[in-house]
């Protein structure tokens, strides 16, 4: 089972921000920003390279959460940015979808 599967399951702790039937956020344990919260679907979807069309309502709702999570954090007036890696070039490290959520300083574009 993959990392995120098992805090989906509470095998491994997080901080969990936001729950709800099919979407879990919570904080990011090496924060890259003052605010870094991750949300995934709770059903193992390896990257947006394996979505497919019937994965649209669940991916538009991963980013509602996102804003949701944002929203709480107080990001809305400074800004905030939503990250999704796919793969090497992207430095994907966690192979079940996951946005970040990330706020709280100025941030450079284009990315790194
Ligand atoms: P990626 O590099 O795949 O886009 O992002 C994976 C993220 O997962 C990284 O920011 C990393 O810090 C985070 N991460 C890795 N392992 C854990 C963990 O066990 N708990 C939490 N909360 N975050 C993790
Ligand atoms: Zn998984």
């Amino acid at each position: 089972m993959c990392l995120f599967c098992k805090v989906v399951k509470k095998e491994i702790q997080a901080k969990i921000l936001f729950e709800d039937d099919d979407l879990v956020a919570f904080s990011d344990i090496r924060p890259v920003a003052p605010t870094h919260a991750l949300v995934i679907p709770k059903r193992h979807i390896e990257s947006l390279n394996h979505a497919s069309p019937d994965d649209a309502a669940l991916l538009g709702r991963l980013l509602v959460a996102a804003r949701r999570v944002a929203g709480e954090a107080g990001l809305d007036a400074s800004g905030w940015r939503a990250v999704i890696n796919n793969g090497p070039d992207a430095g994907q490290t966690v192979f079940h979808v996951h946005v970040h959520v990330l706020g709280g300083r100025s941030m450079a574009w284009p990315p790194g």
